[in-house]
């Protein structure tokens, strides 16, 4: 968005190989990061914050490699840590910094039940703990905490979407995506669309959709049969969606 004020020197520094590191592919990461430079944006990669300092009425950012950026403006997204104090006072079981909740989110104690950014429960396919931060995960996970509340108990079958857009390119993804897993990517001829498939033992643990749309479900359904997939074409799995 800074990019496209008129006037705005901006930089981008990220403490990886790029915007996005820890999802894309190294193929995506290139185009992200050309897109970034193709808009006026200096990218600063591998540069971890050591500290932001006022002086002499401007801002000197330091990083801990030594470089230093002097700016006006700066907009810092450094994650987040869920608040536990709540969690803590009940003395509740907490998993992957979160409070472990079963596939009905509730807790160690049978009176308590969690949803959200701050639940850890079993990923309804792998069955192995997952806590994620999305808002699709936090309504899918408040509703089931809901209908548990009341009664119902049915176990948690979604798997949440998430989903981002820089400048013209648009992405759905679905599982866990990490570029650090094994991936397989499948491009289109005009490489303008893109389905990775992120493998756990190699079977389809998450699905990125890189300018493809309405195909989430196809997604899901590829994880849930855990597909295998040795290599990764255009015409593979999408073929049959
Ligand atoms: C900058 C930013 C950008 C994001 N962008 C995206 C995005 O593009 N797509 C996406 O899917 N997700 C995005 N997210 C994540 C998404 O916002 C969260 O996953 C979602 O809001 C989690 O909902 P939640 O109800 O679990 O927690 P929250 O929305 O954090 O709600 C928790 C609430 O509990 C309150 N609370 C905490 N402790 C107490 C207490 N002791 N007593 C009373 N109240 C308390 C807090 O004040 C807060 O209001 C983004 C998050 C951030 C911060």
């Amino acid at each position: 968005a800074l990019s496209q004020q008129q006037g705005l020197d901006v930089h981008y520094a990220v403490s990886g190989d790029g915007p996005l590191a820890q999802i894309l592919p190294p193929v995506l990461l290139e185009k992200v990061s050309a897109r970034y430079r193709a808009a006026g944006v200096q990218l600063e990669t591998q540069k971890t914050l050591q500290e932001i300092r006022a002086e002499g009425g401007r801002l000197v950012v330091r990083f801990e490699d030594g470089h230093a950026l002097n700016c006006d403006w700066v907009v810092y997204g450094i994650g987040m840590e869920p608040n536990r104090a709540l969690a803590d006072i009940a003395d509740l079981k907490m998993a992957l910094g979160g409070i472990a909740v079963d596939a009905q989110m509730r807790s160690s104690d049978p009176h308590i039940w969690a949803a959200g950014d701050l639940a850890t429960y079993p990923d309804p396919v792998w069955g192995t703990p997952v806590r994620l931060e999305h808002w699709d995960n936090a309504e899918a996970t408040g509703h089931a905490a809901g209908l548990a509340m009341a009664g119902e108990t049915t176990s948690f079958a979604h798997q949440s979407l998430f989903y981002s857009d820089i400048y013209e390119f648009g992405f759905e993804a679905v599982g866990i995506c990490r570029s650090s897993m094994e991936c397989r990517t499948a491009l289109s001829p005009d490489g303008a669309q893109a389905v990775i498939y992120y493998l756990q033992d190699r079977r389809v643990r998450g699905v990125l959709l890189w300018n493809v749309w309405k195909k989430a479900d196809a997604a899901r359904a590829l994880i849930a049969a855990r597909t295998e997939v040795r290599q990764a074409s255009w015409k593979g799995p999408l073929q049959n969606w």
